[in-house]
């Protein structure tokens, strides 16, 4: 297997999808895989996730709240919380603050969730970031204006817009204010013309991809639970649709994972 890299992966949900993550992981990394983003979602899920995967030396952790409702309405005391965990985490460990974002799909009126408490949310990781120094992993969904609107309030924003569902306008926005883009599963799916579009739009020093497992698998796995080795579909689908040498690809995205997320994944020895 090549050394891929998934930059968003949610290693401790696997097990809803009946995948036993530490063995899979574990396979994944045996057979020359490169390295994992864990992400996190809760102010508190940090530190059981270093417990559980920090052993692999090709894993690194981003940790951030997800805008659910919960989450919006403690978003004062949860912020102390997350940052305490990244500040207490082991040297080197976390390499950004996310996934955090804005969710217009999920977080609507009739869902009960204030718009304003939820840009809060954002905010206050965005200011963390900067504090810490870190890039931000940013969701975005059914929010393109809301979100870049956040973002253009901050010049020195470091980060990438996580499993890009916009087309060609949203991500030459994004792209101008610096923001790399990263790309999913769906990325695979037939009824995706858009974000196929998007795909060929992005510099080849801005582009990341993920799994967002275990969510989106990509095909042939779609409807499937997803892990990281999927991945290997979405770089096989983003160097057709770019025509570029799949090799030439992963060199891409692994200069960009250590351009932003300061993470170098390291060829495995021969034989090891
Ligand atoms: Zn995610």
């Amino acid at each position: 297997m090549k050394p891929y890299i998934d930059t968003h992966a949610h290693l401790s949900m696997l097990s809803q999808g009946d995948i036993p993550a530490e063995s899979r992981i574990s396979e994944l990394f045996s057979a020359g895989f490169g390295g994992i983003i864990d992400v996190g979602t809760k102010a508190e899920d940090l530190p059981g996730r270093i417990g559980a995967f920090a052993k692999f030396t090709g894993v690194r952790f981003s940790a951030g709240i997800w805008p659910s409702p919960e989450s919006i309405a403690g978003r004062g005391d949860l912020i102390r919380v997350l940052e305490r965990g990244i500040v207490e985490a082991p040297q080197g460990a976390v390499v950004a603050v996310g996934e955090c974002g804005l969710d217009r799909h999920w977080n609507t009126a009739e869902a009960g969730v204030d718009p304003v408490e939820e840009g809060e949310l954002l905010e206050l990781q965005l200011d963390l970031a900067e504090r810490l120094g870190l890039p931000v992993i940013i969701h975005s969904r059914e929010a393109a204006a809301e979100t870049a609107a956040a973002l253009a309030r901050r010049p020195a924003f470091r980060g990438v817009i996580h499993c890009f569902s916009y087309g060609v306008p949203e991500a030459r926005i994004f792209l101008n204010m610096g923001c790399y883009i990263s790309f999913a599963g769906n990325l695979t799916y037939k009824n995706a013309p858009g974000i196929r579009e998007a795909l060929g739009y992005i510099p080849p020093d801005r582009l990341l991809l993920e799994t967002d497992s275990p969510y989106l698998a990509p095909v042939p796995y779609r409807g499937k639970p997803g892990e990281p080795g999927m991945v290997a579909e979405t770089y096989a689908m983003a160097a057709e649709l770019r025509k570029i040498d799949p090799d030439e690809l992963l060199g891409q995205v692994s200069e960009n994972v250590r351009e932003l997320f300061g993470f170098t994944v390291k060829p495995k020895a021969a034989g090891a």
